[in-house]
């Protein structure tokens, strides 16, 4: 069937690269040095690079990963600081994006809406709309790799709160801080216990009066060095490149050596952790009441603070942490279900994101809408019965970014593969149609929780298991086969056709 007008109007890409934060950037470097042949643009909703990095503006906003394992292997990471501020981030994204001429490839303001799918054409065709100026357009490309992250840009997670509308001073999410928030000898809350919280108390508390953290359920909470003593030697003696690889692979070692204790013998982790706390923390502290999670450690990802931040805010009395669920906000502050109200002057609500997959981008196929919880993720970057799309979603018990660089590298020598054997299209399909399936993140935080029916699955085998494991994933990945029977390759009805 020849394409209709209208479609064979639409500009033609290669490949379509949705999201400019650091999974875009990365898979439009590993493309354009892999594969420098292919035609390719990156849409990005919002008017800046950076996604997360920029989006992000509350006090103290960091990594809570080194970015010797969080920041690209290609490029080393300069900055003596290890666990990084988000300027620093940005600077390091945006560098990698000029050096490697991606930003021309880029379309700021492009926000992609949905994506068909058409088999006979080997071809999506993506719909746009112009965040800045309303207008829709249509493009056409062979593939989409889908890097839009993992949460919403527009609205971050506020759980209802009874008599919220009482509270006569400002309440604020993390994730829409205004610029111009005074909060200079005041008293502050700070409702939550994850790494958002635990990174704005010490940054206010500099300033405020006196700043409490209200959480209903502990976190586990571990000092981290800012500094990497090691990594910044090794740099100074070994030069850049090779110093961050070492850095990077040391530490990629520790990561997946404290994980996988934490997960054998998570009584001793307990312990450990608690003697920790214990001594980062005044004498006579309740560490129980505040620091000791009702679950195991790496149950929800395990908030890192640089240099203890928190723990010394805390012994110098400018914070506190209440463990207690809010009864209901009055015009003063929260009244607390044990009875104690918490005076406050300003109240940061950080109770986190609203997890959307794929960038909220409406896919169909053939004509038929695919239904995320009715797909099985393949290799953890593809979706059973989806063609021509790959995806960017990152480790949760590691650094993110250590995932997506492997699998850049399988997305790129799955389309050299492709480009040699003539296929245009590949598809994922299990053989076995009555595999047992789970969630496709089987991790315990709340935001995961909430999402969980809206996500794709995994099955229970490989190529349908989605790893958190970097070992097995450069086994798998980096130099495992591209060919498997679960994965299907065809060629275009209109091509074959036109060949025929
Ligand atoms: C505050 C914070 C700190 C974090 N710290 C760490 C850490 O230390 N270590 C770690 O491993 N992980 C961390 N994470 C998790 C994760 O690694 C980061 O969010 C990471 O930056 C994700 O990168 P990304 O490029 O995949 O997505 P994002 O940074 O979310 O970027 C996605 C981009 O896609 C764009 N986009 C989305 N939908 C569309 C669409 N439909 N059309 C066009 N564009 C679209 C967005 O505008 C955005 O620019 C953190 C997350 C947060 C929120």
């Amino acid at each position: 069937m020849p394409p209709s007008p209208a479609r064979s109007a639409a500009e033609h890409l290669d490949v379509l690269i949705v999201g400019a934060g650091i999974s875009g950037i990365g898979a439009a470097r590993y493309l354009k040095t892999e594969l420098p042949s292919k035609s390719f643009a990156i849409l990005e909703a919002r008017r800046a690079s950076g996604g997360t990095w920029d989006l992000f503006r509350y006090p103290g906003v960091r990594s809570d990963s080194d970015l010797h394992t969080f920041g690209y292997e290609f490029k080393p990471w300069r900055d003596e600081q290890s666990i990084a501020d988000a300027p620093r981030i940005l600077d390091y994204l945006r560098q990698t994006a000029a050096e490697n001429g991606i930003d021309a490839h880029t379309r700021y303001h492009h926000k992609v809406l949905g994506a068909s799918w058409s088999s006979d054409e080997a071809r999506w065709t993506v719909e746009v709309e112009r965040a800045d100026t309303g207008e829709r357009t249509t493009l056409t490309c062979g593939w989409l790799f889908c890097a839009g992250g993992y949460y919403r840009y527009d609205e971050g997670f506020t759980p209802r709160f009874e008599g919220l509308d009482r509270f006569e001073g400002p309440v604020v999410h993390p994730q829409h801080w205004p610029e111009d928030l005074d909060y200079a000898g005041k008293r502050v809350v700070v409702i939550g216990s994850g790494a958002t919280a635990v990174t704005l108390v010490p940054s206010m508390a500099g300033t405020a009066g006196h700043v409490t953290m209200l959480q209903r359920t502990p976190t586990y909470v571990m000092p981290i060095a800012r500094r990497d003593v090691v990594a910044n030697a090794l740099k100074k003696f070994l030069g850049r490149r090779r110093g961050h690889a070492l850095s990077r692979r040391k530490n990629i070692a520790q990561q997946r050596l404290v994980w996988s204790a934490c997960r054998r013998f998570p009584k001793t982790a307990r312990r450990v952790i608690r003697w920790v706390n214990t001594r980062q923390l005044p004498a006579g502290y309740p560490v129980d009441e505040h620091f000791n999670p009702p679950y195991d450690p790496w149950d929800q990802r395990l908030c890192a603070v640089p240099d203890g931040d928190l723990f010394r805010v805390i012994r110098e009395g400018r914070a506190s942490v209440v463990t207690d669920r809010i009864a209901t906000f009055t015009e003063r502050g929260i009244l607390l279900e044990s009875g104690q109200e918490l005076e406050a002057d300003v109240v940061v609500t950080a109770t986190g994101l609203n997890v959307q997959a794929f960038g909220g981008i409406r896919l169909t196929v053939d004509g038929r809408e695919v239904r995320l919880p009715d797909t099985l993720a393949y290799k953890g970057m593809m979706l059973s019965g989806v063609p021509n799309l790959a995806f960017a979603i990152g480790y949760t018990n590691s650094s993110w970014t250590l995932k997506i660089g492997l699998l850049c590298e399988h997305f790129c020598r799955l389309l050299a593969h492709m480009d040699t054997h003539g296929h245009d299209s590949c598809r994922p399909e299990p053989s076995d149609p009555g595999m047992p399936t789970r969630p496709f993140l089987d991790f315990g935080a709340g935001y995961v929780r909430r999402a969980v029916d809206s996500l794709p699955r995994q099955g229970d085998r490989m190529p349908w298991l989605t790893s958190m494991d970097y070992r097995d994933d450069v086994k798998l990945l980096r130099s495992g086969s591209i060919t498997d029977p679960e994965l299907v390759f065809a060629r275009a009805a209109a091509r074959a056709e036109a060949t025929a």
